[in-house]
């Protein structure tokens, strides 16, 4: 059995059961525009898949405009402040660790706010994206106090991640491979099996508690080659096209705006 049919057999389980299975989408590190960031746009428009693009606010480029013709289902979020980790030596990076005050996280956090605020006629979507997708819980204030509705790093949520007093809305699987030698875009029948077995983890998860999990792709635009945005058009594709599935828009809500 391919890996596709892998994947297709795990979402029929799914049907079978009655388990509703959402998939959503997110891609990070915006700062400019680019002929790749063009490429994403067109995809998502193509599709007709709503697409939340996280944004570095220390980082942006004065060539930065969001408000062009391609972007009916693209959103904006904040993606940390610089990009730059603080943690110490030897552990793993982050920008808003424990090592770091409330008041200095709050601070990064809201000159981020005051840059994005002024960079685009849509409304930024209530959703931070932290760096490396790690976000100290001690912080979560910092976030609530600011405004933020969600936050969205990544991993299927766990009972325990229930008491955080803030809504999550995760990716679960990086299509970009980070390797020592570079990044680059992991082949489509690894991807195809990472999500059959999320799926299977899902399922179980929702037999237990319920809870209706949109499963987030993560994409990285900066680092794609051409022919990455074909593949990436061809899972996003398949996809759709699977039974009973569809692509949510998670980070849209009445008080967030946007699109
Ligand atoms: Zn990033």
């Amino acid at each position: 059995m391919s890996a596709y049919d892998k994947f297709l057999t795990e979402i029929a389980r799914c049907n079978d059961d009655s388990i509703p299975i959402h998939f959503w989408w997110r891609d990070d590190d915006l700062i400019s525009n680019s002929t790749q960031f063009e490429k994403l746009c067109l995809i998502s428009d193509q599709l007709s898949i709503p697409v939340l693009c996280s944004i570095i606010p220390k980082l942006i480029s004065k060539d930065l405009k969001l408000d062009q013709k391609n972007t009916n289902y693209v959103s904006f979020c904040q993606h940390g402040w610089a990009h730059i980790n603080h943690e110490p030596e030897g552990k793993e990076k982050s920008e808003f660790g424990s090592h770091r005050s409330l008041l200095n996280v709050k601070t990064d956090i809201q000159n981020g706010i005051d840059i994005l605020n002024n960079l685009t006629n849509k409304k930024v979507c209530s959703v931070f994206v932290p760096p490396w997708n790690r976000f100290d819980l001690s912080h979560i204030r910092a976030l609530k106090e600011l405004g933020f509705q969600y936050l969205s790093s990544y991993g299927l949520q766990d009972s325990s991640e229930n008491s955080i007093n803030i809504s999550l809305i995760n990716t679960h699987i990086d299509i970009i491979y980070w390797g020592k030698d570079g990044a680059h875009m992991r082949n489509i029948n690894e991807i195809y099996l990472t999500l059959t077995e999320l799926i299977k983890q899902y399922q179980n998860n929702y037999k237990k508690t319920k809870k209706i999990e949109a499963i987030g792709i993560l994409s990285h635009h900066r680092v794609m080659q051409d022919q990455d945005f074909q593949a990436l058009t061809n899972l996003m594709q398949s996809i759709k096209n699977a039974p009973g599935t569809s692509f949510t828009a998670p980070f849209l809500d009445i008080s967030a705006g946007a699109v």
